[in-house]
């Protein structure tokens, strides 16, 4: 995407480095005048950004994570998450969230934490736009299925081949490789990659997206397993959060259709997760007396949910392990989907003089196999099973 050029006299370069955490003086650009009005100590300023690998001159209207955000949104790794499952495929139909409906809806339930939080809600949309930019074809399936491409040792990361695509593969720009994001969101991206919290500080917007990250799937994944009968909203009602939540829907609106009181369960588990989840990071917040994004970020108090919300996440995560993703129709696809996803593997590492021009030359500098792997990763399932029609047809 090209972007316009600033004019001189608003111009600013966003490399130049501020100490993380220092609060913004007063400023003339409309970024930081909003983010003065609106943002807690503890939030992470644009102003205070580390800049970016290339630097580049401040834009008139837009701060550096809204950059990062759209950057994020025109990219074409962004647009293929469309095509790629979450956990249901697309022979089940259409009603299921894809990597890209779970996407929007992380960055959703993100926002309003962030905003209720007062944390930086450019930075948290970046965040979540971004943290399943790297999951390759038929989603976890597809990743263990690269990882035992490579060698012993090696292992293939959905979210380390985020930070991947965003700072090599794509090429929107003349100047140089990637998108060039800003520092924290790399930073934000990076954390998910080891998570070892206490050996890495982060962000409490990375945090916040990482736990809206559950909200989300913990949710619709109920939702999406309902409706395509793979279980039944009876059968969920064991787990202890459900029930909570259909009780409260019962005390609420009484007697309901089963699909509208299926939906409404869904809203309300959203609702008690986020509800917890702002609750407690408030008294978290209020405990830590953070003055500044730095020391949120290098403390050893994280947000989270409440002991006890946790305690009915982890029953939830549980059943949904059991009973959704080791169902017996899923096994299947991921299966299948292993087993193709290595015979492609095998194909273009024999013969890389078959890759597009762009990874013919990753492949001499890095190699004929982990160039395959990333290649791959790159599709969609659509791409996948097209691709694998013209190499392999049956
Ligand atoms: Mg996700």
């Amino acid at each position: 995407m090209m972007e316009p050029t600033p004019p001189e006299s608003t111009a600013r370069i966003s490399g130049q480095r501020h100490a993380a955490g220092d609060l913004p003086s007063a400023s003339p650009h409309v970024v930081d005048r909003r983010e003065m009005a609106l943002l807690a100590p503890y939030a992470t300023f644009s102003q205070a950004s580390r800049g970016r690998v290339h630097e580049e001159p401040w834009h008139p209207y837009r701060g550096p994570f809204q950059r990062d955000r759209d950057r994020i949104l025109h990219s074409g790794a962004f647009r293929r998450l469309s095509g790629k499952l979450q956990v249901f495929t697309g022979n089940m139909g259409d009603y299921h969230r894809t990597r890209l409906t779970h996407t929007m809806e992380v960055a959703s339930i993100s926002r309003t934490i962030g905003r209720a939080l007062e944390l930086n809600e450019d930075l948290i949309e970046a965040l979540a736009l971004l943290h399943d930019i790297g999951h390759p074809p038929f989603g976890h399936s597809g990743e263990s299925a690269l990882a035992s491409c490579l060698p012993a040792g090696q292992t293939f990361s959905h979210n380390r081949y985020a930070l991947t695509l965003v700072t090599e593969i794509e090429r929107p720009y003349a100047a140089f490789p990637g998108l060039n994001l800003t520092y924290e969101v790399l930073a934000g991206q990076t954390h998910r990659v080891d998570k070892d919290l206490s050996a890495h500080p982060t962000s409490l917007e990375a945090q916040v997206v990482d736990l809206a990250d559950s909200v989300t799937y913990d949710a619709h994944d109920c939702d999406d397993a309902i409706k395509l009968r793979l279980l039944t909203l009876d059968d969920l009602c064991q787990v202890p959060l459900i029930a909570r939540c259909v009780e409260r829907v019962r005390v609420r609106f009484g007697e309901l259709p089963s699909a509208i009181l299926r939906r409404q369960v869904v809203h309300d588990l959203i609702d008690v997760q986020v509800a917890d989840l702002i609750h407690h990071s408030r008294q978290q917040i209020a405990t830590a007396g953070w003055q500044s994004a730095l020391q949120a970020a290098e403390s050893s108090i994280r947000l989270n949910h409440s002991p006890e919300l946790c305690q009915e996440k982890q029953g939830l995560e549980r059943f949904l392990y059991q009973h959704v993703y080791r169902h017996p129709e899923l096994t299947r696809v991921r299966q299948d989907a292993q087993r193709r996803i290595t015979r492609v593997v095998e194909h273009f590492t024999k013969h890389p003089e078959q890759l597009t021009e762009f990874f013919q030359r990753r492949a001499a500098a890095n190699g004929p196999l982990e160039t395959s792997v990333e290649y791959v990763a790159g599709m969609t399932d659509r791409f996948f099973d097209q691709l694998y029609q013209q190499l392999f047809p049956s």
